[in-house]
């Protein structure tokens, strides 16, 4: 199984990360000074073959050392697959990009607009969006949760990159949850997609008490309401475009336990052939889309 998002950080900000999301779900068990060999050690533990590994830069200074410790860390670590990233403060981004891309060899960028704090529209990003393109790499996007984040991004937006940039490779993390329909809307719609349905099949749930900041839906088991984050869109879509959906988990920010994500996914209602898509195949399909050696050199 591969899971195609986890956020090793550096620990400055994974201790702040994981204090930050324990603090709107405070029962996970998870502590805020788990050590990067203990997390790779509970991946393994759980069967974990590879994995995806976001980080972002809060401040345009962070955004060199960031990319470099994600270079490291893929040195370090074989089964991981890093990704790159910049802030639109960054003057210099095509450089740092480059740098990222070709010297550090990662293998595609990592925005979260929400919490870096700009639009995926603002003119600084058209650069952005221009060399991934002529390199070939993808852009992975957050989207969704927009109450709890309290901010905005619009399909359309998307939209109107992806006609501005056809061949650029776009990954909707999140699915736009809760309208998943609109990222399904757009997988269809161009083939540049894919999708990540990473916090959607974590089996969070919250009690109807609460303030529903994560946006469930209300449901009914056992007689007993709460709101629950799930998949409300079409299981047909699901498995139809299964070749095109990854999974992940989050973690160590993720919404529910490890195990708890993983069993919950293993279990959903599809056929083998697209869960064995969703929680493997495709994201090593879209690996090798990018690095054609990385299972050759790792003897696959
Ligand atoms: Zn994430």
């Amino acid at each position: 199984m591969i899971d195609a998002h986890i956020h090793i950080f550096p620990s400055y900000r994974r201790i702040k990360a994981i204090r930050w999301i324990k603090k709107y779900i405070p029962g996970l068990v998870i502590n805020e000074a788990i050590e990067e060999t203990e997390i790779l050690d509970k991946l393994r533990s759980l069967n974990i073959s590879y994995f995806f590994n976001y980080i972002y830069p809060l401040r345009p200074e962070e955004s060199i050392s960031l990319n470099k410790y994600n270079n490291q860390l893929a040195k370090r670590v074989k089964n991981a697959i890093c990704f790159g990233s910049v802030h639109p403060d960054n003057t210099d981004r095509i450089k740092i990009i480059e740098e990222a891309i070709i010297d550090f060899d990662l293998i595609g960028l990592k925005f979260h607009p929400f919490v870096q704090g700009f639009k995926i529209l603002d003119k600084r990003m058209e650069d952005v969006y221009q060399i991934m393109q002529e390199l070939g790499r993808p852009i992975v996007f957050h989207t969704g949760f927009e109450y709890f984040y309290k901010a905005k991004m619009s399909p359309d937006e998307i939209e109107l990159i992806l006609k501005k940039y056809p061949k650029l490779v776009i990954v909707i993390s999140h699915m736009f949850y809760p309208h998943i329909d609109k990222a399904f809307h757009l997988l269809e719609k161009y083939e540049n997609i894919y999708l990540d349905g990473t916090n959607i099949f974590s089996n969070y749930r919250e009690s109807i008490n609460g303030e529903n900041v994560f946006e469930g839906m209300l449901t009914k088991k056992n007689g007993e309401y709460y709101y629950e984050v799930c998949f409300n869109y079409s299981i047909f879509e699901l498995e139809k475009y299964s070749h095109r959906i990854m999974f992940g988990s989050d973690f160590p920010v993720a919404m529910n336990n490890l195990d708890n994500i993983y069993e919950y996914i293993k279990n959903i209602d599809i056929s083998e052939s697209a869960k064995k898509n969703i929680l493997e195949n495709t994201a090593k399909n879209f690996i090798k889309r990018f690095k054609p050696d990385f299972f050759d050199e790792r003897g696959e």
